[in-house]
Order: C-alpha cells, then structure tokens, then sequence
C-alpha cells in the first residue's frame, strides 16, 4: 500500500521531511490534506486564514502534480478521516510533521496508536520549529517563563539542522476513491458574498515559490536596517514572512539558515547586528510556541490566574466594533485596525499599540480582541496570537507589566512622527470627518490602573 503524507501546517515541497521521507520509502505516495471543523478543542482558521490556506493548498497541489504526485483533500474529524484512509488503502506507512496544540497533539497521538495497531508505520518529524519544546528546559527539567534566558538556552542547544531539499520526483499513488474526499472548492474557503479579500489579492501571492521570492529579497535589502527601522510602521522594514511561516510555506530552518548566511557573508556590523535581531524574533516565535505547549488553552484561559477575576468593562457593543472598525478616533489605532482589514496583517508595533488600546483604555476582555484577529489576521496562528495577545494584557509569559499603558499618541508621535503611516489608512485625519475620541485616554488609563488593583488584591 501507499506511503500517505498528512499535509498540515506545513504547505511546501523544500525541507519538509515527512513528505522527503516518504518519497524515499519506496511506495507509492499519497498527500493528503484534511479539512476538520469538527473534532473538540482544534481551531479552524478564521475568513482571512481561510483565504490563505486556499490558496496555499492549490499551489502546493500544483508542485505536487509537477512532481508527479497529487494532493487528496479529504473533510471530517481527522482521526477518523485519516483512519479510514489507512485502511481503505491498505497503506504502509504514514507520515507527518509534528504540531503542538493541545488537540492537534491529542488526535496526532491517537492516529499513531492506531495505526501502529493496524501494523502501519507512522513516524512524525519535527519540521516547523527550530528546536523542539522538550528539548529546552531549565536547570530544573521545567520549561521557560522568560524570553531572555529562554533564547539563550535555544542558543546553546545544538543547532537547527540544515534544510533539506524537495524530493525531485514522486510516484504518486492513484487517488483513493473515498467518500470524504471533495474538491479544494467545495471546501468554500473563499469568501463569495460579499467578496471582500480584494485587499487580500493585491498585498499577497500565496505559495511556496512566493515565499521564496519574499525571503530573499528581503535577506538581500531590507535585512541589512532591520534593527533600526523594524520599529516604525510607516517604512516597509520588516520581512513580511508571518502568513508563510504560519502556513509553513517556508520552515523556519529555511529563514533562520538564510539570515544566518546573510551575517556571515562579509555583514558589515550594522547588518550583522540586524540579523542578530531578526533570528531574536524568530525567537519570540519559538518561545510563543513552547509557551503553547505548556499551556494548550492559551487561547482562552490566563498564564497568570490572578487576572481571571479583572474587572472588564461591560461596554455597548458599538465600541468594540468602532475598534475593529478602525473608528476609535485614536489615529494610530484607527489606521492599524484598518491595514488589518484590508491587507490581514498589522505592523507589529501597531498590533501592540491597538490591542493595548482595546485591553487598558476600551478595558475589554483580551479574548475578544484576540478573536477578532483571529478571524482577520492572515498570519494568525494558535501560539503567537494568544500569547501576544496575553502578553499584552499583562496575564502572559514574560509579560509587560500591567501597569505599563501605552498611550497611543505618544505612540504615533514617536513611531510615526511624520504621519506617513497613519495617513496611508486614515486619509480623513486631520478633518472635520474624523470621529472623536471614543475614551479620553487619561481617564481611562486611571480606570485601568484602578481596575488592575482589583487583580493586585486577588494575589
Ligand atoms: P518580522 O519583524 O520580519 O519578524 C520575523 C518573524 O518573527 C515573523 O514573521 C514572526 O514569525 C516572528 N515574530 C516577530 N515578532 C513576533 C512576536 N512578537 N511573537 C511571535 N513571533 C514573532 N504573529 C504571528 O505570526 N501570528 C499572529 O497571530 C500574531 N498575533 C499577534 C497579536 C498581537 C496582539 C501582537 C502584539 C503581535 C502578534 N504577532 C503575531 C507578532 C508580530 O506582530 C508578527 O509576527 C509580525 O508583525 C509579523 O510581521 P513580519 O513577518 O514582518 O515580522
């Protein structure tokens, strides 16, 4: 029977070892993907996601089809989808790459239990992290709750390997004639009516072979001022490669090599010091990651439980949707909640600035701002959403302080000082159209601080 490779958060053909290994096994090769919106505890992508994903699985079947092999899509909870394909065809072996959800890792476990019972080999690998959370420990075999020693540890473990190449042909096994297999289209990722990822066609091509394009030319140019200007939203200075790393169009092995390459390769110090900074980002990712691990229900429940009893405000729902509708009257906000909407990213300082905005001074529950981006954010993903999300709120790992407020006009002055990014998405500012401020900051800021005495209290 088949070798079966379980596409997941990992849409390439260049360094992803399930699909190398299972090329190399010697049986024909079945790729699958599963589309499961209904097994407990797994979280489907949001509209935006969903747009990306869609296109990322046409292009990846595509490459596939070059090499001579297909992509399945298959529908269902995919511990009974993926089950019943092992049987129905008798397949030999079965291989993935590792993820690290609560859920995913549950269903991942229990399809290897049970394929291993039917005598199919199932190996995982680890392909979408640089260094595997239960490698990285403290001196006292727990995981790490600060950034800083964390990323040394990471420094010190052995190094994350080279990336591998894409198998240069598959022999694909015929598709399976099951009954959960449907076309990419009648999943219905794409948005119909209204149709509104106009933004999203002209900001981005989705698929490996873009990803590649991106990376290079941003290791090339934009690498070498990433320190100084990663900061500032309104220069493009930042890599742009969240959705392809959430999406796993590229590995993070493929980026880290790249940057890594770019600072040996004669980096004069200021770009050898940009590089350092960038991998430290890609740190923050891991870290994110690990902190999943170690806390699966990040996405609802508090690190630190003494927040659980903070006082959110119960506000008309009008202003949450003047937040997600860029209409706060906080400039800064404004245009970063409305380049979310049109181009499903945010600058990074920005998503700190808005969120921080939509916490303290809206003092709306952190969850409802990270839902929001969950459903809006091309790059969202289970990890670095509500861990940002936390450590904005102060409940996170290595959290900002709570008390520590930004005031989102000494935001803008500072990052934006001269209004090229806010006037970019909020034309009107600066007129008579503009709405007003929907919270005076001062007072909110007192509101917040007094509301967090509430949580101080609790301890
Ligand atoms: P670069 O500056 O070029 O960084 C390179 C890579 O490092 C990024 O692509 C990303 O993979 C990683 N990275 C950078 N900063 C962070 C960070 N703070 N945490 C984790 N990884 C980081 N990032 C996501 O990928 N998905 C999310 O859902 C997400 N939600 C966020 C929510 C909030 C409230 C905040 C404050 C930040 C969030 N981030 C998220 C982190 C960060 O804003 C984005 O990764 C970054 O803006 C992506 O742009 P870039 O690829 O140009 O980043």
């Amino acid at each position: 029977g088949p070798a079966v490779v379980w596409f997941r958060d990992d849409l390439r053909i260049a360094d992803n070892p399930a699909l190398y290994a299972a090329s190399r096994s010697g049986a024909p090769v079945l790729c699958v993907y599963v589309w499961d919106d209904e097994s407990p505890g797994l979280r489907p992508p949001g509209g935006a996601g969903r747009w990306w994903l869609h296109h990322s699985l046409a292009d990846l079947a595509a490459s596939l089809e070059r090499l001579g092999g297909a992509l399945t899509v298959l529908r269902g909870p995919s511990e009974k989808v993926i089950g019943d394909l092992l049987r129905e065809t008798n397949a030999s072996a079965i291989f993935w790459n590792r993820r690290y959800g609560g859920a995913e890792r549950r269903i991942d476990a229990g399809v290897k239990t049970s394929a291993r019972e039917a005598g199919v080999e199932a190996s995982s690998f680890g392909a979408s992290l640089l260094f595997e959370p239960w490698t990285i420990r403290t001196g006292h075999g727990t995981a790490f709750s600060v950034y800083t020693p964390f990323w040394r540890a990471c420094l010190s473990a052995p190094p994350p390997r080279n990336p591998g190449p894409a198998p240069r042909s598959l022999d694909g096994a015929p598709t399976p004639r099951s009954a959960r297999a449907v076309s990419l289209d009648d999943l219905g990722l794409l948005p119909t009516h209204p149709d509104w990822a106009g933004g999203l066609r002209e900001t981005w091509a989705p698929g490996e072979a873009a990803a590649h394009k991106q990376l290079t030319r941003f290791v090339d140019g934009d690498l070498a001022s990433y320190t100084e200007d990663r900061d500032v939203p309104g220069v493009d200075a930042t890599s742009r490669l969240s959705p392809r790393l959430r999406w796993g169009e590229l590995s993070p092995h493929q980026v880290w090599h790249a940057a890594r390459e770019r600072r040996d390769r004669h980096a004069d110090p200021a770009t050898a010091r940009s590089a350092t900074t960038f991998l430290g980002e890609l740190g923050w990712r891991e870290f994110a990651y690990h902190t999943l691990f170690e806390h699966p229900d990040i996405a609802t429940v508090n690190i630190h439980r003494q927040y659980d009893s903070f006082p959110w405000a119960r506000l008309h729902p009008s202003v949450l949707e003047a937040w997600q509708q860029g209409r706060t009257g906080i400039p800064l906000v404004d245009a970063g909640m409305r380049e979310l909407w049109t181009t499903g990213v945010m600058h990074n300082r920005v998503r700190m600035v808005a969120a921080s905005f939509l916490i303290k001074n809206l003092l709306i529950d952190w969850r409802r701002g990270e839902q929001w981006f969950w459903d809006t954010l091309v790059d969202a993903d289970p990890a670095n959403n509500p861990f940002n999300w936390q450590w904005v709120a102060g409940s996170g790992a290595d959290a900002a302080p709570y008390f520590r407020v930004f005031n989102p006009e000494l935001q803008r002055e500072k990052f934006d000082p001269h209004g090229d990014y806010v006037r970019r998405w909020v034309p009107e500012w600066d007129t008579e159209e503009y709405p007003e401020p929907v919270v005076d900051l001062k007072e909110s800021r007192r509101a917040a601080l007094a509301a967090y005495d509430v949580v101080k209290a609790s301890r």
